[in-house]
Formats: C-alpha cells, sequence, structure tokens
C-alpha cells in the first residue's frame, strides 16, 4: 500500500478566521498592569506602542474568532497552506510505534513561523498611516520576518538585535539589509536604555530584553513609530493560530488525531499557533490531548520559573504581565537557540500551565543538536536550533512508546529550517557545544534580585 508523506491543503482552505483562545478559557488570563498605578491597562493604554487594532486584539477576550483581512491572506498565499508530513524516517529510526507527524513552517521564505504574524502586524500599521516600525530581534528570525512584511506594505523598519546573535548568525543581518531593514547590536549606545546597560556591564552580551527596551524607546520617540513584538503578546499567539487551524484539517485527511502535541518555546507563539486550536477541544472535554512546550534547560522559566507580575522587557519600560518567569533581568547562557532566550512565558500559556492544561519539558543544548542531527539524517531537512528542542521532546515521548508499545500520535511544529544556523551546527560536529543546566540557587537568586 503507499503512504501518504505530506498532506496539503489547497489556497481555498487557508483559514479565513485566526482562534482567539482568550474567549474560551476556563480562567481568562489576569489583566496587563499600569507599573505606575497598577491599575488593569486598557487597549487604548497600549496605543502609544502598537497598532491599534493589536492592541484591541490583545485584549480581546470575547470573541472567539477574529476575522483575517483579505490583504493578509494574500500574502499568507505566497508560502502558505504549508505541509503536514508524517515523520516516517525517524519513526523508523527510533524503531518506535508512535506516529509522529510535524507541521512544517520552514517552507516560509523566512525559514519560520515569525512571517505569520509579521504580515499582519504590518498590514495593521499600514492601514492606520504609520510610516516607521521598529522591533528586537534574537536569532533574527523575527527580524527577518519584519523586514519582509515591512518591504511588502512599503514600511520603514530599524531593528535591534541581541548582540551575541549579530556576531553569532551574521546572514540573517544581511537579510534583512537585503529588505531595506536597518540594523542595530543591542545593547547600543544608540537609546538612553541601551547607554545605561552599557554603563553597568560594558560586555554586556544582549538579550532580547535588552533589545525590547531599545526599540520600544526608538517607537516613542520617533513621529509616525510603531513597536512591533515577533512573540510574547496574546495578539502574535493570535496570529500564528493559522498553522494549529490549517493542521487540524491535515490532520483529518491523514485520519487521526494528535494524543500529544509538541513545540518549542521562547515566548510561546509558535507553541500556541499549534496547540490552541487542537486545545480547544480539552476545554469542552471532547479530547484529552497533551501538550508540551520544549523549551532550554538553560532558560526553565516554565517549569523552574515562578508566576507573577513582571516586566516584559530589561529595562521595565512593558506593562506588568501575570507570568511564569525567572526575572526580567535573568541573563540566559548564550545557547544556540537564540528565539529561546527569553525570561518569561505569555499571559495566556502561563495561564494555562496554572490551570494544568499543558507542561513545560526542559532540554539540554546537547539533547536538542543529537536530536535536530537524527532529523535531518531521516527526515531530510536541517532544524532551525529553536526546533530542535521540539524534536528531542518528540523523540523523548516516541521512545517511551517502544516501552509500552502504545501507537501514540505525536504532532510537532517544525518552527523553521537550519540553513542559516550552520556556525552552530559547526560547534556542535566539532564538539565545542555545552550544556548550561542551572542550579535551583542560580534561579532563585535571580528571582530575588
Ligand atoms: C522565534 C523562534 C522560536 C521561538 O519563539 P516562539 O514565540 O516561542 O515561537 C522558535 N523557533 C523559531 C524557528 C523561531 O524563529
Amino acid at each position: 500500500m503507499e503512504h501518504t508523506k505530506r498532506y496539503q491543503l489547497p489556497e481555498e482552505e487557508i483559514p479565513r478566521q485566526w482562534y482567539n483562545i482568550q474567549a474560551e478559557m476556563p480562567n481568562k488570563p489576569m489583566p496587563l498592569l499600569n507599573p505606575a498605578t497598577r491599575e488593569p491597562m486598557r487597549p487604548e493604554d497600549l496605543y502609544p506602542v502598537f497598532a491599534e487594532e493589536l492592541c484591541r486584539q490583545e485584549l480581546n477576550q470575547t470573541d472567539a474568532w477574529i476575522d483575517i483581512p483579505e490583504e493578509v491572506r494574500e500574502k499568507y498565499k505566497f508560502y502558505r497552506s504549508t505541509p503536514l508530513v508524517r515523520a516516517y524516517g525517524l519513526e523508523k529510526a527510533l524503531g518506535t510505534p508512535a506516529h509522529i507527524y510535524f507541521k512544517n513552517e520552514s517552507v516560509s521564505p523566512m525559514g519560520s513561523h515569525k512571517l505569520n504574524s509579521a504580515i499582519p502586524q504590518a498590514y495593521y500599521c499600514k492601514q492606520e498611516g504609520v510610516e516607521n516600525v521598529t522591533t528586537e530581534t534574537g536569532a533574527g528570525q523575527w527580524g527577518a520576518s519584519l523586514a519582509y512584511a515591512a518591504s511588502m506594505f512599503g514600511l520603514n523598519a530599524a531593528v535591534y538585535q541581541v548582540k551575541i546573535s549579530y556576531e553569532q548568525k551574521p546572514y540573517r543581518k544581511s537579510i534583512m539589509q537585503v529588505f531595506g531593514a536597518q540594523v542595530t547590536p543591542s545593547p547600543s549606545m544608540s537609546t538612553r536604555a541601551g547607554k545605561d546597560i552599557i554603563t553597568r556591564d560594558p560586555n554586556h552580551q544582549g538579550s532580547l530584553g535588552t533589545a525590547i527596551s531599545e526599540a520600544i524607546e526608538l517607537a516613542q520617540t520617533t513621529p509616525h513609530c510603531k513597536y512591533t513584538l515577533g512573540s510574547v503578546l496574546s495578539h502574535v499567539t493570535l496570529h500564528q493560530t493559522v498553522i494549529g487551524l490549517e493542521a487540524e484539517k491535515q490532520m483529518a485527511m491523514a485520519g487521526e488525531y494528535p494524543d500529544i502535541v509538541i513545540a518549542c518555546f521562547g515566548g510561546g507563539s509558535n507553541f500556541g499557533g499549534l496547540a490552541f486550536p487542537f486545545m480547544r477541544h480539552n476545554f469542552t472535554g471532547e479530547r484529552n490531548t497533551r501538550f508540551i512546550a520544549a523549551e532550554p534547560d538553560s532558560c526553565p522559566k516554565l517549569t523552574r520559573g515562578v508566576f507573577r507580575y513582571d516586566f516584559g522587557d530589561e529595562t521595565g519600560y512593558t506593562p506588568l504581565l501575570p507570568m511564569f518567569t525567572l526575572g526580567h533581568n535573568f541573563k540566559p547562557a548564550n545557547i544556540h537557540a537564540g528565539g529561546l532566550r527569553y525570561h518569561g512565558a505569555g499571559v495566556i500559556v502561563s495561564q494555562l500551565i496554572k490551570d494544568g492544561y499543558m507542561e513545560g519539558m526542559d532540554i539540554p543544548q546537547l539533547e536538542s543538536f543529537e536530536a535536530g542531527t537524527l532529523f535531518a539524517r531521516t527526515e531530510g531537512i536541517i532544524p532551525a536550533p529553536e526546533s530542535c528542542h521540539a524534536i528531542a521532546a518528540t523523540i523523548r515521548e516516541a521512545k517511551k512508546c517502544i516501552e509500552t508499545g502504545e501507537e501514540k500520535v505525536i504532532l510537532f511544529n517544525l518552527s523553521g529550517h537550519g540553513l542559516i544556523d550552520m556556525a552552530s551546527y559547526d560547534k556542535f560536529i566539532a564538539g565545542d557545544l555545552q550544556n548550561y543546566t542551572l542550579t535551583d540557587e542560580a534561579i532563585r537568586k535571580n528571582l530575588e534580585s
């Protein structure tokens, strides 16, 4: 019998609405707070920083379905739908009875899922008369996606890139520049926040936290300029639900439904994007899927962080967010999965963890690259270092099925390819990578500081 490898949806099946899980969560996320007054933020309070429609989406807890503008769907057609793939090669290499599927977001022109939110964010900015957009980027995936989307809609983009990544991943900067963006390593001397950070620590390697501070400051001091964020916030995850909505239809084509859904976790957007459309069936009791967010063990906010109000950035420019956090001044080790080096989790995911709808799983750096290498050799795609975490978690679960003999259906997100991250693979092959497992003491000290 011939086996289907890839499940493809025709263009007209690209979703017409995003799924807003906030409307259907049994316990809604707690409000974002104004740090000065401790009052809950209203959409209007966020207008100075983000496009207004994005502010309304951020705090929308009533509409479960939000229309995708036709212009956004037109741009999605450049690369969507993305394939759902059965990982027969990986299954065979592991000798597992599990059925492993992955949603391949690496086929986007920028190589990751980030474009799914960059396109609507640039679109709403353009609609509202904004001319300039700023942002931060870690590995450069978000910066590249925003640069691409900004160029599609005729906006200028200024990107602060985490210094360590700027140095480790030079080609991402080139990609951003091809699309006309201005790229600055962070911390930099171009903002007050950057100057303060460099004064305190001249050797600061940068983090998403420092870059966010700089990008927000630039947006607030430049006319007709808005800030955009590629993860963490609820509107970003909303846009990413195109992943899970497509996957749901594609799993049905395969005649299966996932027992376990897995994605890597930085701020939660690719995880939520894949997981939330499936999770809605857990809320109604119709399904009992397990949801696993794979995070680096050097940045374990989901499993070892605390739930409390904290800032989203290093300097404290953002509202206070109710989230699992390692402390906003946490400095993650210089692991190669740049997109996972963030101290906190989004407010939706944080509430879902509290309520037991999902769990975190910590993956050491070496295990992630071992998993990514096996995946490349069996499925023919070199995964992004971030995505390697999801693959490692998938392999752990698939190996459990060998012991129990269960034919579990596992679905994971291939959030991006690693073809621009080969410097990281070089280090892995040369034996120059290490693990950075944290002690309880180190975590506690940071939280108390
Ligand atoms: C940015 C990024 C991530 C992490 O971000 P989330 O918001 O947690 O999804 C994961 N994988 C890739 C390839 C990325 O670029």
